[in-house]
């Protein structure tokens, strides 16, 4: 059997970035850059007033009260571009460019206006450099601002659009086919009959999916039947990139996913890992390329395995530069099961474990913020001990 982490690295390995496409700016949130963002020009553009106030030389300023002579005015987006001489000052505002011949801005709270804005007397002095922020100080024209393979955030919107990305390359979602099998499933929408019950998977994997970047398409259910399987993965590969299987993974006489996976020439990557909840995950690829995740059935496994693994995949072929989730480090609240994340009064990020039913308590886990890491062989973990975390997307 292999480690979780042995798991993650084949699906890595296995998954490769889909052909980039285009996409306007505005469609661009949460998507994956599939080229590195360069600067198209210097920011800032030019000296820039951080304040409002007057542009002087620090040297005039130097014993105060002084009064200056006001030669001009530079406004955001209209600046006074002539030389400013000695004794003299212009009055600026923020996000205007300095006028050349100054070397600072004062504040104008530092200021009083005199002879109807002929004058300005100079209250207090000024550092040299105070409050201009240099052309090219932040960026410089060529500088590579973003990375390919960077989820993009809503700050990095900003950035994009500051150096005229009004387009741009990314990666293509991948198309998630989700396929439920049980012969005990129902639809949402149907009161389970004896023995029965709700399908759920097809829900948050569909949900996960999104959230991860995929485009998602729903498969009827389908019951243990092995002709039914092979005939609905068969399907769903010529239209998807990858499909979604939960149920029928186990050891149990009905679990026919590895057959019917087996029977269509998938290549198993693996069937097995060293994972509670979550050990009898398939990972497998059919003979045209689609990948195919078998997911136990039970729902927690559905959550923890999709995250450790589909994730992965679906960030992998949308070109993340780190598809998996990152690990951290968090003090144990209490002793271990599922947690939710807090900071405690010191800063410090406590994992609290929930009170939880076993893996198929999917109701407690839906309060779940983070997985702790238990360790192979780790029977119990005390309280105040530091652990490794993962978050789960929600
Ligand atoms: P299996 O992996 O097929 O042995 O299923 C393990 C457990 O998960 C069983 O209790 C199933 O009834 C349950 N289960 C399987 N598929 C689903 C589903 N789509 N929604 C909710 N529960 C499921
Ligand atoms: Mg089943």
């Amino acid at each position: 059997m292999i480690s979780v982490a042995e798991a993650i690295q084949i699906v890595k390995d296995e998954t490769h970035a889909l052909s980039p496409e285009q996409c306007q700016l505005t469609n661009a949130l949460g998507r994956f850059l599939a080229e590195d963002i360069i600067a198209d020009s210097d920011l800032p553009p030019f000296d820039r007033s951080q304040m409002d106030g007057y542009a002087v030389r620090a040297q005039d300023v130097k014993t105060v009260p002084v009064r200056l002579r006001i030669v001009g005015e530079s406004a955001a987006g209209r600046g006074w571009h002539h030389e400013m001489g000695d004794s003299q000052a212009v009055r600026i505002m923020t996000g205007a460019p300095v006028p050349s011949g100054s070397d600072s801005v004062q504040q104008v709270e530092m200021t009083r206006e005199l002879e109807n804005g002929a004058l300005v007397e100079v209250i207090e002095s000024v550092e040299l450099g105070k409050s201009i922020v240099r052309r090219g100080s932040e960026i410089k024209a060529g500088e590579i601002v973003l990375r390919a393979g960077e989820r993009i955030n809503s700050a990095m919107m900003a950035a994009l659009a500051s150096f005229g990305y009004v387009e741009l390359k990314i990666g293509r979602r991948p198309r998630v086919a989700v396929l439920a099998t049980g012969s005990e499933l129902v639809a949402v929408n149907q009161t389970p009959a004896q023995d029965q019950i709700r399908d759920s998977n097809n829900y948050s994997i569909a949900a996960y999916s999104q959230l991860a970047g995929a485009a998602v398409e729903r498969l009827p259910l389908t019951s243990d039947q092995t002709s039914l399987l092979k005939a609905q993965i068969d399907a769903a590969s010529e239209r998807c990139d990858v499909v979604v299987t939960s149920g029928g993974v186990s050891m149990g006489v009905y679990d026919f996913t590895k057959t019917a996976l087996k029977e269509l020439g998938a290549e198993l990557f693996f069937e097995r890992v060293a994972l509670r909840p979550g050990k009898p995950t398939v990972f497998a690829r059919l003979a045209d390329g689609t990948f195919v995740f078998g997911l136990p059935g039970n729902p927690v496994s559905v959550s923890v395995t999709f995250n450790l693994f589909v994730r992965t995949a679906l960030l992998a072929m949308q070109g993340a530069n780190e598809p998996a989730l990152q690990e951290e480090t968090a003090v144990l609240a209490r002793i271990v099961n599922p947690a939710t994340l807090m900071t405690n009064d010191e800063g410090c990020l406590m994992a609290e474990p929930l009170k939880w039913g076993g893996s198929s308590d999917f109701v407690a886990f839906t309060r779940a913020s983070a997985l702790i890491i238990v360790p192979q062989g780790i029977k119990a973990l005390a309280e105040g001990s530091r652990v490794r975390v993962v978050r789960l997307p929600d």
